[in-house]
C-alpha cells in the first residue's frame, strides 16, 4: 500500500476488459503518493454489458473520474455529459472527469504523442507528417497533430477494417483543422517511400512491431529513412521495435517508441483529475 487511505480518499478508476496487464494502476498511485495526493487509482474490469452501471458509480460514488479503455472507448460516448472538441472529432474517450455529476470525456492519447515530442524539443507544428494506421491511437494522433498546427498529412493504411476510419480522419481533418490531409493505401509501396522521402516526421501507429507482430515492420529498407527524419513507433513493448532497428541502421537521430506517448497520455489525465503535473521523471524512474 503506497498512500494512507482514509475517510477522504478520492478514488478514480479503470474500466476495461482485459485489464489487469496494465501500468496505469501503478504509475498513478506512485504519483499521487509522490505528491501526498489523497486519491486512489483502481482497475476494475469493465466490459461492454457492465459499462452503464460502471458509469453510473462514478456518479454516484463520487469518483473523480475514470480511465476508459477497450472495449468501451467509443461504448462510454452516450453514457457522459460532454465531449471536449479534440474528443469529437476522435469520436472515443480514455479519460472521464466527474465534475459534481457533470461527465465530460476526453482522450489524452495525442497529447500525450505531442508532449513526448515536445519535452525532446522536436516540433512537428508547420511540418509535414507521414502517419501509418487508423485505429484508435492513430486517430488520436492524427486529430491532436492536425489541431496543434502540424501543416501536411499523409495517412497510410492497409485495405482493411480500418481503411473506412482513414478515410473519416482524412475527412474530418481537412474539414476541421487547418492541416492538409490525404489518403493513401499501404499496398502501395512506391508511393509509400516517396511521402516519407518528403516528411519531417514518420509515425507508425498500427499493431505492427507489438506482440504478436514485434518481427514486422512496415518499413524494412534503412534507405527510405533520411538522418534527419524523426521515426516514432507508438509500441513501447518491446522496447526497440523491428521500425527502430531499421531507424538506427539508417542512422536516424531521433527515433521513439510509444513509452513517452503513453506516459504523458497519464500525466494529461491525472492534471485533468487532480490540476497537478505528474511528476514524469519520477515516474519513469520508479516504474519503467
Ligand atoms: P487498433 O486495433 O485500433 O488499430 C490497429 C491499426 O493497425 C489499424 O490501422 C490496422 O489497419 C493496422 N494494422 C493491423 N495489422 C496490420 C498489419 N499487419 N499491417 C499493416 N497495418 C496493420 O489498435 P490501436 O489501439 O490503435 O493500437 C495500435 C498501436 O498503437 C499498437 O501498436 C499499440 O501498441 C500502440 N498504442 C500505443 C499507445 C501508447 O500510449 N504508446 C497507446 C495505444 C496504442
Amino acid at each position: 500500500m503506497l498512500n494512507e487511505l482514509d475517510g477522504h480518499t478520492i478514488l478514480i478508476g479503470l474500466m476495461a476488459y482485459p485489464i489487469r496487464h496494465s501500468m496505469s494502476p501503478t504509475m498513478h498511485n506512485h504519483a499521487f503518493h509522490k505528491l501526498g495526493l489523497n486519491y486512489a487509482y483502481l482497475a476494475f474490469e469493465i466490459d461492454n454489458e457492465k459499462l452503464p452501471g460502471a458509469i453510473d458509480a462514478i456518479r454516484t460514488l463520487d469518483m473523480r473520474g475514470s480511465n476508459i479503455s477497450m472495449p468501451n472507448k467509443q461504448k462510454v460516448i452516450p453514457y457522459l455529459d460532454k465531449l471536449d472538441p479534440a474528443t469529437e472529432m476522435i469520436g472515443a474517450v480514455n479519460t472521464v472527469v466527474n465534475d459534481n455529476g457533470v461527465l465530460t470525456g476526453y482522450t489524452t492519447d495525442g497529447i500525450g504523442f505531442m508532449k513526448s515530442l515536445d519535452v525532446d524539443g522536436i516540433n512537428i507544428r508547420g511540418q509535414k507528417m507521414v502517419l501509418a494506421g487508423a485505429g484508435g491511437a492513430a486517430t488520436a494522433i492524427a486529430v491532436q497533430a492536425a489541431l496543434d498546427g502540424v501543416k501536411e498529412m499523409s495517412i497510410f493504411n492497409r485495405d482493411d477494417e480500418f481503411w473506412e476510419s482513414a478515410k473519416h480522419n482524412v475527412e474530418i481533418i481537412n474539414e476541421k483543422t487547418d492541416c492538409h490531409a490525404t489518403l493513401h493505401r499501404l499496398e502501395d509501396q512506391e508511393d509509400f517511400k516517396s511521402e516519407i522521402d518528403s516528411a519531417f516526421i514518420y509515425c507508425d501507429a498500427t499493431s505492427v512491431g507489438m506482440n504478436p507482430l514485434q518481427d514486422q515492420t512496415l518499413v524494412t529498407d534503412p534507405s527510405w529513412f533520411r538522418k534527419d527524419l524523426v521515426v516514432y513507433d507508438t509500441v513501447y513493448a518491446p522496447r526497440t521495435t523491428k521500425l527502430m532497428e531499421v531507424a538506427e541502421e539508417a542512422g536516424v537521430e531521433h527515433v521513439y517508441n510509444g513509452l513517452g506517448m503513453m506516459i504523458y497520455q497519464g500525466a494529461a489525465a491525472f492534471k485533468l483529475w487532480t490540476g497537478e503535473d505528474m511528476p514524469v521523471d519520477y515516474i519513469s524512474e520508479v516504474i519503467f
